[in-house]
């Protein structure tokens, strides 16, 4: 039997060598399984005619039935056109070709019944359809056309002729080829108690629909496997790595942990960071490897939350390591650490890019003979001559600067894993965090520090932004300091640092009597930390900075935040930058910044951004503007996002029923060895060999 996902689509009728190597350069379809789960983009019903008095510009692709009165030739050279007068009685509009002049025309004939199909675009005040199908009433049969399904391709590919009425054929020709039917995937069980299609009906279903109510169950047919396949298989590789690896047991609270607890800590813990401290304490002794998620929103205190893990470990005799994604990020976190921890004796460590080989030494020496425990640094940790003596514990901050890759080569530093705890003040949709991270547990705070009120958001235009200065003067006068981000605009660095001098020259002529610090990601570490420590002590009253502060720099007295050509940033990037203001117990405020002149998009961002403070709306709410693929992080969580049919901002309740269906076969199955199933697994193991198998990270 034909064997759909290793033919070469070069074998299919109609295709051959040349087009072949056009349908793999330019959609990446390879073989027949790849055109196969090539679906529309959208179908249109072709049963339907309209009138030409109801046309207007706005209209997708229309049809409609009448007769050529009269043709006219005008024009010059590449404005030379043939224009049709087409009427069906209720108005005239014109039909126009600037190509193939001389066939259609020939083809044509006057007062003859057509059906013509097209899209109606406005042109000097009248609508027009240009280069329309144009087919004899009598040869179509409109109620049996059904739904017409429309096909994305390039450019290059219509220039070729592979435009979407010749994909629809290809896969036409395709199912002539699929005489059998095709293999089911799914259990008989699960597809009767859901109510599904059967996959074969469901692929001819997708492409060539009958009607609107066979082409929505194809769709969720389709959708629900896509899903299901993802979630069983991230479910079944938490499930295998949980039996596999055994963690190291924590079982004491120490000396460190409660002399820290009872002597140091400032304040009291939130009702939140007690729970998640509970919930951690419970992982790392239950003889199994954490791998926990911590998600907070920024200013939640999750450095705390860490701290005290790390305490665990040193009691239980582990080193511990902490993980950051920026050098400036590292050095605040190590000083945050020294300073809270103050003279219990812990001893932490500084490791970026820019530690120098003669500081490296002694820190190495520490961490292989066990004394340093610990360890705060960069991706600098990651390299292989850094070897721990026992490394019980990884915190990862910031998580979405640091890919799955990452977290494994952090495993592999130690025989038995260390505990995994990820750290992300970008909170993660349910839906995506599903997906990215199925396999590690999920632990919120939910509930910010006593005492902060809630910053207030404003958006204005560049044209005022002399009142804005007025309103930063009295701030400092008030003893505050503020933030101006500036984002990168251009590509290239050097125009993006001139944005930023510019800015910077610029408030330095307006604040003339205050004192300004500069902050971007070309200056040396040293100069950033001076630039930094300057701003963090009060010597200056506003940090000019490019997005270098997005993550974690704290600042308590700081109070405005500027976000200058905020169009040019993400909602969540926004929401981050917000975040460095508003740690303190004073009113703080957020001023985003913009041209007078918005995309509809933009407009949204700002108006979510004025009106919400909490992470995880906002979150959400960028999922939906955006789409999962330009989530921050996904590029690198190593999980593309080219889901062929489901859509995790609109498919969130799809995704958790099929989760939970895909557990249940796990329990019902755990060996992978019932008949009843067995297609299932086949399935899995067949998209898991295929070419383009883009769940890498958790194969
Ligand atoms: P984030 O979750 O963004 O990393 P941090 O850990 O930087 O937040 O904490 C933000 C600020 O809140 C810090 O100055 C920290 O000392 C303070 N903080 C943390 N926990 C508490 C608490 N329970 N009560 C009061 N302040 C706290
Ligand atoms: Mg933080």
């Amino acid at each position: 039997m034909l064997d759909p996902t290793t033919r070469n689509i070069k074998f299919l009728p109609g295709v051959g060598e040349q087009r072949a190597t056009m349908l793999n350069r330019e959609l990446d379809i390879h073989s027949l399984y790849d055109l196969l789960y090539y679906f529309p983009y959208k179908y249109i019903d072709r049963s339907k005619v309209f009138k030409v008095s109801e046309l207007n510009g706005q209209m997708q692709h229309i049809q409609l039935l009448g007769e050529i009165r009269s043709f006219e030739e005008m024009g010059e050279g590449a404005s030379r056109r043939l224009v049709a007068h087409f009427t069906d009685g209720t108005a005239f509009v014109d039909l126009v070709w600037f190509r193939g002049i001389k066939f259609v025309k020939n083809k044509l004939h006057l007062n003859k019944r057509y059906v013509v199909f097209g899209k109606p675009s406005m042109f000097n005040g009248r609508v027009n359809i240009a280069h329309p199908d144009v087919d004899d009433a009598a040869l179509v049969k409109l109620d049996g056309m059904g739904l017409q399904p429309y096909y994305n391709t390039t450019e290059k590919m219509k220039r070729s002729g592979l435009n979407s009425n010749a994909i629809a054929k290809l896969v036409g020709n395709l199912f002539q080829l699929l005489t059998h039917e095709m293999q089911e995937s799914l259990s008989p069980d699960i597809i009767a108690k859901h109510g599904l299609m059967s996959l074969d009906k469901a692929l001819r279903a997708i492409h060539f629909p009958k009607s609107l109510k066979e082409l929505q169950a194809a769709q969720y047919r389709l959708k629900f496997e896509e899903l299901f396949f993802i979630q069983l298989n991230i479910l079944n590789y938490s499930r295998d790595r949980q039996k596999r690896y055994v963690g190291h047991r924590f079982p004491k609270v120490g000396e460190m942990f409660n002399r820290f607890y009872h002597e140091n800590l400032p304040f009291e813990l939130t009702a939140a960071q007690k729970r998640v401290v509970r919930e951690i304490r419970n992982d790392v002794n239950s003889n199994r490897q954490m791998n926990r998620l911590l998600q907070g929103d920024v200013g939640s205190g999750k450095t705390l939350v860490a701290l005290m893990s790390m305490l665990l470990a040193k009691d239980n005799g582990y080193q511990a390591c902490l993980l950051v994604p920026t050098e400036i990020l590292a050095e605040q976190h190590h000083a945050t650490l020294c300073r809270m921890l103050g003279n219990l004796p812990v001893r932490v460590e500084l490791l970026t890019g820019s530690t120098k080989q003669k500081e490296r030494t002694p820190i190495f020496e520490g961490l292989e003979n066990g004394e340093v425990d610990i360890l705060v640094g960069t991706h600098a940790v990651l390299e292989d001559n850094v070897q721990f003596h026992n490394l019980g514990i990884v915190v990862i901050d910031e998580q979405h600067r640091f890919g799955v890759a990452q977290r494994a080569k952090m495993w592999a530093k130690n025989n038995i894993p260390p505990h995994v705890l990820v750290m992300t003040a970008t909170p993660i949709p349910r839906t995506l965090a599903m997906t990215l991270y199925g396999d590690l547990d999920v632990s919120v705070i939910d509930e910010l520090p006593p005492g902060r009120k809630p910053i207030t958001t404003t958006h204005i235009f560049r044209n005022r932004a002399d009142s804005l200065y007025t309103f930063i003067r009295r701030q400092i006068d008030e003893g505050r300091q503020a933030y101006v981000v500036y984002p990168l605009i251009s590509e290239s660095e050097k125009l993006d640092l001139q944005n930023l001098e510019d800015g910077y020259k610029k408030l330095c002529n307006i604040f003339c009597d205050y004192k300004l610090s500069k902050l971007h990601g070309k200056m040396k570490p040293k100069e950033k930390e001076e630039e930094m420590q300057r701003f963090a002590k009060g010597e200056t009253q506003i940090l000019v900075s490019t997005t270098v502060i997005e993550v974690g720099v704290d600042v308590p007295n700081a109070s405005v935040m500027v976000i200058e050509n905020a169009e040019r940033f993400g909602l969540s990037q926004l929401h981050q930058l917000r975040g460095r203001v508003g740690r303190g117990a004073s009113q703080s405020y957020c001023v985003l910044v913009t041209d007078y002149k918005l995309s509809e998009d933009t407009r949204k961002r700002m108006e979510i951004m004025t009106s919400s403070n909490d992470g995880f709306e906002i979150a959400e709410a960028d999922l939906k503007l955006r789409g999962p693929g330009d989530m921050e992080g996904t590029q690198q969580s190593g999980i593309a996002f080219d889901l062929k049919i489901a859509n995790l901002a609109r498919d969130e309740q799809l995704l958790q029923y099929v989760r939970e269906i895909a557990r249940g076969v796990l329990d019902a199955d755990p060996t992978h060895t019932s008949p009843n199933y067995r297609v299932i697994w086949e399935r899995l193991r067949t998209i898991k060999n295929m070419r383009n198998w883009n769940w890498g990270a958790i194969s």
